[in-house]
């Protein structure tokens, strides 16, 4: 995606003024939610440096030497830090190969490039290593850091780098822009609302299929709740139609019945087409079961992205359901 994200024109005029103005950071550190794109937003600065025709926005033109290469992942002076293998952390031996890299002028322009994406995901040893680069960077250096959890970074990291926040953009403006991306007869609003504001988590969740999966992941939670269905069971089914999926699904619902048990003639909640179904899984608990649970599966969405078992973490989020619902009856 080379084009800019209309939600991070601001961020990138005020970036674009600083470069204009020849005090560029040499490090960044690029915070907010999962689905706000940020590393599209790494990406097309990396490019918009490396570009040897860019605009006067500062936008890469597309076509140059420097934007193949970019393209095709092959520039010289472009490296992305990511860990190896899904779910591992960024090695100690990544972060010092860097060091050797940066240690080494430009081969084409001015600038040398390095994404560091999930950051998070150093380890202590990793970061205590990046923080001797951060320190005395070269002077054509410009380190981004991605990470959607910056409080696991150490203090230390984040004060060498100037923080750019994304935050989630009115409701009106990313349905648009959504709108405009997705086939078919849309409701823009549901997927924001699934998503916490974030468009292109909303994207994912919208081409995901959830909305068909969403439907028969409400019957299994309606199934467990009444026991029907045993949690094993039920965790190891909505395993199939997606761990994160269910715990952005049931997030959004217990949401919705807190605002239904405030008031039930509530005329705005985000799964409007299963609002009667939510309002009755409501009425069984008290506001403080719905409180407990919703706190639970925050807590599980926080974890989903680590190295863990997804099944367990299911498990655990549908017992607690189910014990709820055993409670009252
Ligand atoms: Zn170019």
């Amino acid at each position: 995606m080379n084009n800019l994200l209309p939600w991070h024109e601001d961020i990138w005029q005020r970036l674009m003024a600083r470069r204009r103005a020849g005090s560029l950071p040499h490090a960044l550190l690029l915070t907010g939610p999962d689905g706000m794109g940020k590393n599209q937003f790494a990406d097309l600065l990396a490019q918009s440096l490396l570009c040897e025709h860019r605009n006067d926005e500062y936008l890469p033109c597309g076509v140059c030497r420097g934007c193949q290469l970019f393209a095709a992942g092959t520039h010289p002076d472009q490296r992305r830090v990511a860990p190896l293998e899904e779910g591992k952390v960024i090695g100690v031996d990544q972060i010092r190969e860097l060091a050797h890299y940066l240690a080494h002028t430009p081969q084409y322009g001015n600038h040398k490039v390095v994404i560091v994406t999930p950051a998070d995901r150093m380890n202590i040893n990793s970061a205590n290593s990046l923080l001797k680069t951060l320190e005395e960077p070269p002077s054509y250096a410009l380190l981004v850091l991605v990470t959607a959890h910056p409080r696991r970074l150490p203090v230390t990291v984040i004060s060498r780098c100037q923080r750019l926040s994304f935050t989630p953009p009115p409701t009106e403006r990313a349905g648009a822009w959504l709108a405009a991306q997705i086939a078919g007869p849309t409701t823009p609003e549901l997927w924001l609302g699934l998503a916490d504001g974030a468009p292109l988590r909303a994207l994912a969740l919208a081409d995901s299929g959830t909305l068909k999966n969403r439907e028969s992941l409400l019957g299994l939670v309606e199934q467990v709740a009444r026991g029907e269905v045993e949690p094993l069971a039920g965790a190891a089914n909505s395993l199939k139609l997606g761990a994160k999926e269910t715990l952005y699904c049931m997030y959004s619902w217990i949401g919705d019945m807190i605002r239904l048990a405030s008031c039930a003639d509530l005329l705005n909640v985000v799964n409007q087409d299963m609002r009667t179904r939510l309002l009755g899984l409501a009425q069984e608990l008290t506001l403080k079961d719905l409180h407990m649970q919703l706190d639970q599966v925050g807590r599980a969405l926080q974890l989903i992205d680590r190295p863990l078992n997804q099944q367990l973490l299911l498990e655990n989020v549908l017992i607690t359901w189910q014990s709820a619902f055993k409670r009252r009856s």
